[in-house]
């Protein structure tokens, strides 16, 4: 009799409550991750999150004695073969909150459990609540969760058996995608990234965390290791409170700054609460009157996916995006914005392209922000950013958009975000704009709330409140989701056209 812990999202042993459990089961225990072949050829995958997540598996591997069986196929034959080879009766994993091709794995995989008498154990490792039955009681059951102690790393040795190499990306059909500056994986540069962020970075976190050259350091960067599990969100949210313990009374920046990227953490559970409430949210529009609205136009996604609009501040935004995986939260927001309302393409074509061009893509967190900047929840403030006007507030300089457009070198400041405006624009390779801004942002404003007064919508509006807005936003005709907490907060998550 054997138990076996399949990871998957979660590639750590400290504070992993289902290898705790497994661990408490006192029988042999074995660790498999399988490499499937099938989720790397999905449209959100990509080579740049795959060879994250190999550094994340070879620093697991060393955690577990060297002992991690890695196994590569469909899998069920590979569980079916791991069974047979080391009598497992018991299954222990995390619940993991991902896209429907794991949804639908998962589903498959219950029903091998269950046909070969194995026992399938799920145990929850984040603040997302399984079967919630109301979003009234989720803050607290969130909250419950992370004030439970974290769990040690279990001492244990783990059953031996026949792993296989890492596959490389090219063997997963995964194709060379743009990125010049790799974040490395592993849970040693987790937990440095943390430490620095919480005692050197993260003093101007509030302040500097919409900026595109200055977030980079000044956020805590930590997403892709809390997407694949490096780092537990309850260890973050630990080190922080305990962080936030020590700056209370300090006036430098740091308590501020604490207390937005707590409340950060919190976002993170309550937008991967969203799809666990409402899986179809990857492939469906929340509120059902915005299906069809939009359409799609190879040329306009081209030039938006290779950062080559002609309007600078999103094709900067984008090449930066394309050659180091990361960007902060309001640069991602405002290209898919950019690409929801100038372009008006649906979100289900131009999703996929971000999801894969981010390492820390987060199934959870993706698709409820790609529908929340898009506007087809029903229920949010439509958020059209103007790129002209971000670009010169939050790169007053032009440092970012001269470092990625090297095209628009010679010019001048006051005409890097408008070069069309430009007497020498003639000169430029630079493409011409696909779109006039504002026309463009006047027409999709006109067509977004053209339709909130259709028969139907409130009551349909009704009902995403009720499944998953924060509760602090009840009684509010149209929400802000979620409600910022700060005034600093508001003027950070203002909507600008
Ligand atoms: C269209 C769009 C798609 C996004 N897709 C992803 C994604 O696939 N994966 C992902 O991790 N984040 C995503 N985000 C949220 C956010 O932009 C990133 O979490 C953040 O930029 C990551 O950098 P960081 O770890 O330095 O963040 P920090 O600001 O240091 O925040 C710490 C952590 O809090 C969480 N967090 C921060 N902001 C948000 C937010 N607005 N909503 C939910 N959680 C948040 C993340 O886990 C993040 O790692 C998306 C945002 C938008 C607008």
């Amino acid at each position: 009799m054997c138990t076996l812990v399949w990871f998957k999202r979660d590639l750590r042993i400290f504070d992993h409550p289902a290898l705790h459990h497994a661990v408490g089961l006192g029988r042999p225990l074995a660790c498999v991750y399988v490499v499937e072949p099938g989720l790397w050829a999905q449209s959100d995958a990509s080579e740049r999150q795959w060879d994250f997540v190999r550094d994340c598996l070879q620093s697991l591997n060393a955690a577990l004695q060297g002992r991690l069986i890695v196994r590569c196929g469909e899998i069920i034959d590979v569980m079916e073969r791991l069974r047979g080879e080391l009598g497992v009766t018991t299954l222990v994993s995390h619940e993991e909150t991902g896209n429907r091709w794991t949804y639908l794995r998962d589903q498959r995989v219950a029903a091998w459990a269950k046909g070969q008498g194995v026992d399938w154990r799920e145990i929850p490792g984040s603040g997302v609540v399984r079967r919630l039955d109301t979003r009234d009681r989720w803050a607290k059951q969130r909250d419950c969760f992370m004030r439970q102690p974290q769990v040690d790393a279990p001492s244990f040795e783990p059953v031996e058996a026949p792993s296989h190499p890492l596959s490389s990306a090219a063997q997963l059909g995964l194709i060379p995608d743009g990125l010049q500056e790799r974040q490395p994986g592993g849970r040693d540069q987790a937990l440095s990234l943390l430490g620095s962020f919480l005692t050197e970075r993260g003093r101007t976190y509030r302040k500097d965390m919409s900026t595109p050259l200055q977030g980079a350091t000044a956020c805590s960067r930590l997403s892709p290791h809390l997407a694949f599990g490096t780092l537990s969100v309850r260890e973050a949210v630990h080190a922080t409170a305990e962080r936030q313990r020590e700056v209370r009374d300090t006036r430098d920046g740091w308590s501020g700054s604490m207390k937005s990227f707590q409340s950060r953490l919190a976002w993170r559970d309550h937008f991967i609460q969203k799809l666990e409430d409402e899986p179809e949210l990857e492939y469906r529009c929340l509120h059902p009157a915005y299906e069809g609205l939009r359409g799609t136009d190879s040329a306009l996604q081209t030039a938006w996916e290779k950062g080559e609009t002609g309007v600078p501040f999103v094709d900067a935004c984008m090449r930066s995006l394309i050659a180091t995986g990361w960007l902060n939260f309001r640069m991602r927001s405002m290209l898919m914005a950019f690409a929801s309302y100038h372009l008006w393409l649906d979100w289900r074509s131009t999703g996929p392209h971000l999801a894969r061009m981010f390492t820390d893509y987060e199934p959870g967190i993706h698709w409820s922000q790609t529908q929340m900047q898009s506007n087809t929840t029903g229920i949010n403030t439509p958020r059209i950013y103007n790129p002209i006007k971000q670009g010169g507030d939050q790169d007053r300089d032009g440092i970012f958009t001269r470092r990625w457009l090297p095209e628009l070198a010679d010019v001048p400041l006051m005409y890097l975000q408008t070069p069309w405006e430009w007497d020498g624009a003639g000169s430029l390779t630079y493409p011409t704009r696909v779109v006039d801004v504002s026309e463009a942002a006047k027409t999709a404003r006109a067509k977004i709330f053209g339709l909130r007064g259709s028969a139907g919508f409130r009551s349909e509006a009704e009902r995403v409140v009720e499944k998953h807005a924060s509760r602090k936003d009840r009684g509010r005709r149209f929400v802000r989701d979620p409600l910022p907490k700060t005034a600093e907060d508001d003027r950070q998550l203002k909507f600008d056209l």
